[in-house]
C-alpha cells in the first residue's frame, strides 16, 4: 500500500467505511458528524461524501464540530450559558435518523483541546448535549439506522500519540495505523473485513448459546464477577437494522461484548490503560463494586472531574456494558495508547460504565423503564468505556448451575 498516494488510499478508506461499515442503500440519506478542528476533518469529510454519494446517496448531509470553537465558548461565553445549546440541530440530527437516514462520525478530537478548560462548564455541555441527544442516541443505541463511527488523523491527536515525532511525521504515522487496522494494507480489504466480521459473530453466537449467568475476571488489581442480563445476546462485528441493513457500528472493530446486569457486579476492578475523557486523561483508575453500584474509586489524576460524572444520574455508577477483545488484536499488537476510545477499546477487554444496550438482551428494545430496570438493564446519559484487559487477565464463564469453565488466559480465547 506504500506506493500509493495518500489521496488514494483516503479513497480506499473511505470506500470501505461507506460500503462496508455503514453499507449505505442506494436511495439512501447519510448525516455526517465531523468532531476536531473543521480545517482537519475536511479533506476527509469530502472523502467520504463523495463515496457516499458513489454509493447512491440522495442527499449528504454535514454537520461540523469545530474544537477551536468550543474553546472560545468556553473562555467567552456567559457562565450561566452553558445549559443552552443549538436545538435546531440537534432536533435535525434526530429527523435525519428518525426518517431512516444513516449516521456516519468522523472522530478527529485532540485529546488536549480542552485540557485546562472549567470542569464545571463542560459537565454542563455534556449534560445538556447528553439530554437533547437522548432522542438520536435511542436510535443509535436501538440499531434502529446503520452508522459507524471512524477515526480521522489530526496533528494535535497525532502529537498525542506520538509525542517524539515532528508534527507531519507523527500525522502520517497515526493515518498509517488506522488505515492498516481498518485492514487497508491488505489485497481485497472488503472480502478481508467479510472474514473477520464472520469470525466475531461466531464467537459471539458461541457466547450467547452459553448463556453463562456471569463472567469472572482476574488480572492485577482485578477480581470482579459480573453478572449477566438474562437472555442476554453477545453482539460484535456486524449488527442488523430492523429493515435487515448490516452493518459494521465502530472501524476497526475487535471486540464482542454484552449487557450486564447492572445488580449483580461485585469485586474491584483496575483499568489497564489511562482513561481520555473530556481532556483529561485518569490514570491509575480502581473502582469497587458491591450489588451493581460503584461504593469506591481513586484514580491519580481527574478524580475531582470524574465524581462530578459519576453523579451525574444514577446508572452513571453502575456497569453498561462488558466486551471481550484478544490480547493479539491488531490494535494491542502495536503497543500504542491511541487516546481514543474507537481504537483503545478495541486493544483490551473493557467495561462501560453508564447506558446499557438494550439491543443486547432478547425483547430489551421492547421493554418499558421499569421492565429494563428488572431486567438490569442499565439507564444512564453518558457510556464511558474503561479498558481492563491485559496478556495476565484470566476469564471464566460461570453457568447457571455453579459451574465454571475458561473464557480466556492470559488474554487470549480459551474457547
Ligand atoms: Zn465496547
Ligand atoms: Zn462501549
Amino acid at each position: 500500500m506504500s506506493n500509493q498516494t495518500f489521496a488514494e488510499k483516503l479513497k480506499k478508506y473511505a470506500d470501505v467505511v461507506i460500503q462496508v461499515g455503514l453499507n449505505l442503500q442506494p436511495g439512501q440519506k447519510l448525516v455526517i458528524r465531523a468532531s476536531g478542528a473543521i480545517e482537519d476533518t475536511a479533506p476527509v469529510v469530502r472523502a467520504m461524501t463523495k463515496s457516499a454519494y458513489q454509493a447512491g446517496a440522495r442527499f449528504v448531509d454535514v454537520l461540523w464540530a469545530d474544537e477551536p470553537l468550543s474553546v472560545i465558548r468556553l473562555e467567552n461565553a456567559p457562565d450561566d450559558s452553558f445549559s443552552e445549546g443549538p436545538d435546531y440541530l440537534y432536533q435535525g440530527l434526530e429527523a435525519h435518523v428518525a426518517n431512516g437516514d444513516a449516521s456516519l462520525s468522523i472522530l478527529a478530537s485532540n485529546p488536549d483541546a480542552l485540557t485546562g478548560q472549567d470542569q464545571q462548564k463542560m459537565a454542563q455541555i455534556r449534560k445538556t448535549q447528553s439530554q437533547k441527544l437522548e432522542g438520536y442516541g435511542s436510535y443509535i443505541s436501538g440499531m434502529k439506522v446503520n452508522w459507524c463511527g471512524v477515526g480521522a488523523a489530526s496533528p494535535g491527536w497525532a502529537a498525542k500519540v506520538f509525542p517524539e515525532l515532528s508534527p507531519d511525521v507523527a500525522v502520517s504515522k497515526l493515518w498509517d495505523a488506522i488505515f492498516k487496522f481498518t485492514r487497508l494494507d491488505l489485497d481485497d480489504p472488503v472480502q478481508a473485513w467479510k472474514d473477520h466480521v464472520a469470525k466475531l459473530v461466531e464467537r459471539k453466537n458461541y457466547l450467547t448459546r452459553k448463556q453463562y449467568a456471569a463472567l469472572h475476571l482476574t488480572g492485577p488489581g482485578t477480581d470482579l464477577t459480573v453478572g449477566l442480563a438474562k437472555n442476554h445476546i453477545f453482539m460484535g462485528g456486524s449488527v442488523n437494522t430492523p429493515d435487515g441493513v448490516s452493518f459494521v457500528p465502530n472501524m476497526p472493530t475487535e471486540e464482542v461484548f454484552t449487557t450486564p446486569d447492572a445488580h449483580q457486579v461485585n469485586g474491584i476492578v483496575s483499568a489497564s490503560l489511562p482513561l481520555n475523557f473530556n481532556g483529561m486523561v485518569l490514570e491509575n483508575l480502581k473502582f469497587t463494586f458491591k450489588d451493581g453500584v460503584i461504593t469506591e474509586f481513586s484514580a491519580d489524576s481527574g478524580a475531582e472531574m470524574f465524581a462530578k460524572i459519576l453523579d451525574m444520574d444514577p446508572g452513571a455508577r453502575r456497569l453498561g456494558e462488558i466486551a471481550l477483545v484478544p490480547n493479539n488484536s491488531p490494535i494491542s499488537q502495536s503497543g500504542t495508547l491511541f487516546y481514543n476510545t474507537l481504537y483503545d477499546e478495541n486493544a483490551s477487554n473493557h467495561l462501560a460504565i453508564g447506558r446499557a444496550y438494550a439491543t443486547a438482551v432478547e425483547g430489551g428494545v421492547e421493554m418499558n423503564a421499569e421492565e429494563k430496570e428488572a431486567a438490569g438493564i442499565n439507564h444512564s446519559l453518558i457510556h464511558i468505556d474503561f479498558m481492563i484487559g491485559s496478556d495476565k487477565m484470566d476469564v471464566n464463564g460461570i453457568t447457571a448451575d455453579g459451574s465454571i469453565e475458561p473464557v480466556m488466559r492470559a488474554g487470549e480465547w480459551a474457547v
